[in-house]
């Protein structure tokens, strides 16, 4: 505890001094990741800071409703900054084209729940044991004493209620619960967050949701679904790529399953991999460092180079032997 606060006051005091703050956070952004950005974003840009928040990829449509004032840009040529706040992101190699635009940087303050977080910054604060990177930045604005607007219980309430997958997963503590209470007691409009993130997806979501059904591939007994949305998948249903998200969970949701996998094809050669874990004692963010990647127990991801078949082979035979492990 008395460790965590003095890296709290560290990066207080970081923050304080600075003039010109960036705040970066991991391409394909989630909830958490957009939600921590932007409520540190809103309680730097009060103390009079300038403020750049940056992200390789656009605002997802639906998280839209957090940035008004549309101050999530992507990255330019590489500009000074005191201090860069980075949240939400495992390595430094996550945040994509954001990595080159900070690197006339002061101090990398790095905030993040992943307990495969690489340490990249001058500052790390990594608790795995948060839900999520929204509580994380709550606890660093209770500690700091700004002002927590409806804006920013706005943003880390969609934070924090996205990465628990709306309170559901075991990640999910008592003070979990406590810091989403308090939020909502400073202004957070639940009705419109779960409106907006969960209750308006497109149709050509809903489509992509379809091609899931109509592919999805069961293994090892049901106890291993995976299904692979490719570009064609994505032009067929004219939906973007931020919007595959969330759609393994349909599959990991089947009675039975245990492992999730979901392969996307973002080059022919490139895959990006998502894993969920239905057991607390089968733990795929393993699997995805073994393949270079990262996440939790119950959720982990990694981008692969090479052929489609010869990866999905690798990947299957991955996790048919972590799933024999356990039994
Ligand atoms: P998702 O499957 O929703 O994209 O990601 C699940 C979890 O795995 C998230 O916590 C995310 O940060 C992590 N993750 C996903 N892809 C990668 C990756 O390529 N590298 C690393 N280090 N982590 C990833
Ligand atoms: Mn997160």
């Amino acid at each position: 505890m008395k460790k965590r606060l003095k890296i709290l006051d560290r990066i207080i005091h970081e923050l304080k001094s600075a003039k010109h703050i960036a705040i970066a956070g991991h391409m394909r952004p989630d909830g958490d990741c957009i939600g921590s950005q932007l409520a540190v974003a809103y309680a730097v840009k009060s103390l009079g800071k300038k403020v750049s928040v940056l992200n390789e990829d656009v605002m997802p449509k639906k998280l839209a409703f957090l940035d008004p004032g549309k101050i999530l840009k992507s990255p330019n040529k590489p500009v000074e900054y005191d201090s860069v706040v980075v949240t939400d992101c495992a390595s430094y190699e996550r945040m994509g084209a954001v990595g080159e635009a900070i690197s006339k940087r002061g101090t990398l303050i790095n905030i993040d729940h992943h307990g495969s977080n690489s340490r990249y910054g001058d500052i790390n604060w990594i608790d795995p044991s948060s839900a999520s990177s929204g509580e994380l930045i709550f606890r660093l604005i209770k500690q700091a004493n700004w002002k927590i607007t409806p804006s920013i219980a706005d943003c880390l309430f969609t934070a924090i209620s996205t990465d628990t997958g709306s309170f559901q997963y075991a990640t999910t503590r008592p003070s979990t619960y406590q810091i989403a209470a308090e939020l909502v007691e400073k202004g957070a409009n639940v009705g419109r967050i779960c409106e907006e993130v969960y209750q308006s997806h497109p149709l050509s979501r809903v489509k992509l949701l379809r091609h899931v059904y109509n592919s999805f591939k069961l293994i090892e007994k049901n106890q291993i679904a995976y299904f692979w949305i490719r570009k064609a998948d994505y032009k067929r249903a004219r939906a973007l790529p931020d919007e595959s998200e969330g759609l393994i969970d349909h599959i990991r949701d089947i009675e039975g399953v245990k492992i999730a996998c979901l392969f996307e094809e973002i080059e022919p050669e490139i895959t990006r991999i998502s894993f969920r874990s239905k057991l607390p004692e089968l733990d795929v963010s393993t699997i995805a460092v073994s393949f270079g990647g990262g996440g939790h127990q119950s959720a982990a991801g990694v981008r692969i180079t090479g052929k489609q078949q010869t990866l999905q082979r690798k990947v299957l035979y991955a996790l048919k032997e972590a799933l024999a492990k356990i039994q």
